[in-house]
């Protein structure tokens, strides 16, 4: 049991325990008890208030009777605004309850008064302006207590202000972020600038009931006439978290249906295109066969389809890059009307069929060769014309093709395909160029059809530079119109798979080739290539029958599926060079278009690679050029990709002067420039591929004096000398670009000066 000291002062009352003003009375509202806060407020002594009527020390003791009359009816009165005499703040709010008294056996009343922390009052301007404020505005005092609110605040954490006010911030935050707040207002007070709160971690705020949402904080700081008072400005960001969140799966989503579309086409890649290496293979093999006339015209047709559909596939295949408008048009020099005439023939059948009538209007001012992408426009008059015999039943198809304009380098075409078809009626007419949308809704029952014609014709011409353009009238019929640009070029003639015949007149003997593929026809088509070469050749139907062939034979090239069953030939090509320690010349054959790169291959150690379905004229070259026999032709690959240059890059003042003008020196030494350079520029190439610095350094060295006899530009002979010395690989590729193409021109400008030298 506690001892009491003796010298301890006793409290007089109960009441003393608490801090603020506190008064009982009986049932008349006399005083009987008190404690001193209260008698220090209105500064009278105990003895002198006990038994007195205890509204007399009220401001307002009318209402204090009414409270107490009320407080006896009901039990209780609640934060009642009550004054003090002597008491001028208005910063208690008094509690009253009825107590029963055991020792006099009567009811009695309590009323405390609770302190309560006045709302900081700035002046109005200010105030209106924190009112004006979108965000919830805080004002916290130096000791983290809220001195201020806006509307806002209160909107925000479901609290009225005035349970607010006076409290510590750490009331608007949950618990576990208590502490950290509080050191962050302290270190803010002492270094303060206008910056936001927790950068780079989430903030939480904690509403009335408890809950959590995710907030953004900045703090600012404001002189007053108290000190330094920090204003935090506080935004609900769950609606932009909630974006965020939904945005980032969306994101996530549409990234995984991207990487599934691509699995689909490379898979899709995979199935399309082998099929279609064999039918394109054959017709390329009957065509070398015996045909009468008309045998020939019907296979070269399928051909063509085959050649249009292969390119359509790889459309499809490449929806990411059309999507993504990365389109990519081959600039190779071809014959317009041959290329026109041939695809119209397509059509005679299906024209005949119906009775109606196909008329070609040709400008004859349109050069005969021209440079551009034969293949897309194959693609685009195809799926016009086509559109006009599906829809026409009578009357005529007119094709005509026009020059439009013309300069030194460009000419620009109009083609245009007119019908006396059904016509389109007038509100159709602007979205038959959109995916998948036809004029009628009966079209495609009737006509077939899948509204993806005209989409990709207008992506065709427009990724020219060009322009689509459509007039009709329903019952009347339509004109399909687009006009194309094309580059000129010197050429007068190309030579159309001349390769080829030249090849079957000379067969290069005692090769013997090793193919790795699985599928049956795959391995027949090539069979029939290599027959037609003339080479020998076993097959090996995967990776690993192909190592033990290779350790069992020698062979002088190999050409390798990279996709099989057992070991594919990624795997094939790894055993070969590091384990065998062979450097067999390899070629990799794949279907695969979107995924494989002559890098990745030439990474795995394959020394080249072809795409299937396979050019057999590309092919022999590729094989020819790495096994370097002595019947090595002369490849000149990107000959097609010659692009003229109005500027002659030849100059003939060294050569006169050297030869003294001599005809027949200067036919000679052009000619042996004419020779030489394709030959250089195919070692430089294959050099580069196979990353052999030495051999491509030499090959570059012989070909610079040729700069200096032929008057081609200074530059070039300086971007050789780079070649090999102060570069990358990576960097060489270009600068070999750019000599292969100025020797292109080169050479195409020498031939014709040797033209006027013969004649
Ligand atoms: P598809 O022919 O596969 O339906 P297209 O994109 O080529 O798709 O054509 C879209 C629609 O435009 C066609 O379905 C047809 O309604 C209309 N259309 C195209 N060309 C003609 C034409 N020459 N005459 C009448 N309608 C045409």
């Amino acid at each position: 049991m506690n001892t009491i000291k003796k010298d301890l002062i006793y409290t007089t009352s109960l009441t003393e325990i608490h801090s603020e003003p506190v008064i009982v009375i009986d049932s008349d509202y006399k005083v009987t008890d008190i404690n001193s806060k209260f008698l220090n407020i209105i500064k009278k002594k105990r003895e002198d208030i006990i038994g007195t009527y205890c509204y007399n020390y009220f401001k307002d003791s009318e209402r204090v009777k009414k409270n107490c009359a009320k407080l006896f009816e009901i039990g209780f009165f609640h934060d009642e605004e009550l004054e003090l005499v002597g008491h001028n703040e208005k910063d208690l709010l008094y509690n009253g309850f009825v107590y029963k008294n055991e020792k006099t056996k009567n009811s009695e009343l309590v009323i405390i008064g609770r302190k309560i922390a006045l709302e900081k009052k700035y002046d109005t301007k200010f105030q209106s302006f924190l009112e004006s404020l979108p965000d919830a505005i805080i004002i916290v005092n130096h000791d983290g207590n809220i001195q201020s609110v806006n509307t806002q605040v209160e909107k925000l954490f479901g609290y009225n202000r005035n349970e607010i006010i006076g409290n510590p911030i750490a009331l608007l935050m949950p618990s576990r972020f208590k502490e950290s707040h509080h050191n962050h207002i302290q270190n803010y007070f002492a270094n303060p600038k206008v910056r936001k709160m927790g950068e780079g971690m989430q903030l939480f705020a904690k509403h009335k009931d408890q809950t959590e949402f995710p907030v953004e904080i900045s703090l600012s700081t404001i002189d007053s006439e108290e000190g330094l008072i920090v204003c935090a400005s506080i935004r609900d960001v769950s609606q932009q978290k909630k974006i965020e969140k939904e945005l980032k799966e969306a994101i996530t989503k549409a990234e995984n249906a991207v990487k599934s579309k691509q699995q689909f086409l490379t898979n899709m890649s995979h199935e399309i295109r082998t099929p279609m290496n064999s039918i394109i293979g054959f017709t390329k093999v009957i065509l070398r066969t015996e045909l009468t006339p008309k045998q020939k015209e019907y296979i070269s047709a399928i051909k063509m389809s085959g050649d249009t559909l292969i390119v359509l596939i790889n459309d499809i295949l490449d929806l990411a890059k059309v999507d993504a408008g990365k389109m990519v048009f081959k600039k190779a020099p071809f014959k317009l009307a041959l290329s026109i005439s041939t695809i119209l023939h397509l059509f005679e059948t299906k024209i005949q069929e119906k009775n109606i009538e196909l008329v070609v209007k040709y400008d004859q001012n349109i050069p005969e060769v021209l440079i551009g992408d034969a293949i897309r426009l194959h693609q685009i008059i195809l799926n016009l014309v086509s559109n006009a015999v599906k829809f026409t039943f009578k009357g005529k198809i007119t094709f005509g093709v026009r020059k439009l304009t013309e300069d030194d380098e460009n000419i620009s075409l109009e083609f245009s395909v007119c019908d006396t078809g059904i016509g389109i009626e007038a509100d159709k007419i602007d979205q038959i160029f959109e995916n998948f949308q036809q004029a009628h809704s009966q079209t495609s029952r009737i006509f077939g059809g899948t509204g993806l014609g005209l989409a990709i014709v207008k992506q065709l011409v427009e990724g020219q530079g060009g322009s689509v353009h459509v007039e009709s009238e329903l019952g009347k019929g339509s004109t399909f119109s687009f006009v194309l640009p094309f580059k000129k070029t010197y050429r007068t003639s190309i030579v159309v798979d001349d390769d080829i015949i030249e090849f079957i007149d000379n067969p290069t003997k005692n090769i013997k080739v090793l193919i790795v593929e699985d599928v049956e026809l795959n391995q027949l088509l090539m069979k029939t290539i290599l027959d037609d070469f003339g080479f020998e050749y076993d097959i090996a139907e995967n990776g690993k029958i192909a190592i033990e062939n290779l350790k069992k034979d020698n062979y002088d090239v190999v050409l390798m599926d990279l996709q099989m069953p057992v070991m594919n030939g990624f795997d094939a090509t790894n055993f070969i060079r590091n384990t065998l320690k062979s450097s067999v010349p390899i070629i990799a054959l794949s279907a695969d278009v979107t995924s494989i790169n002559v890098e990745k291959c030439l990474a795995a150690g394959m020394n080249d690679y072809i795409s299937k379905p396979i050019d057999d004229n590309a092919l022999y070259r590729k094989i020819l050029t790495l096994i370097k026999k002595p019947k090595q032709r002369i490849e000149i690959e990107s000959i097609e990709n010659y692009e003229p240059k109005t500027q002659k890059c030849t100059d003939m003042g060294y050569l006169n002067k050297i030869t003294k003008s001599n005809p027949k020196l200067m036919t000679e030494m052009i000619n042996v420039y004419l020779d030489q350079t394709p030959i250089l520029i195919n070692f430089i190439k294959k050099s580069w591929l196979e990353n052999d610095f030495d051999t491509l350094k030499s090959a570059v060295h012989k070909l610079i004096p040729s700069f200096t006899i032929v008057g081609i530009d200074k530059k070039y002979e300086e971007i050789a000398r780079k070649i090999g010395d102060e570069s990358t690989m990576a960097e060489c590729k270009n600068w070999i670009l750019e000599l292969e193409n100025i020797c292109l021109q080169a050479i195409e400008e020498l031939k014709m000066e040797l033209n006027n030298l013969n004649n």
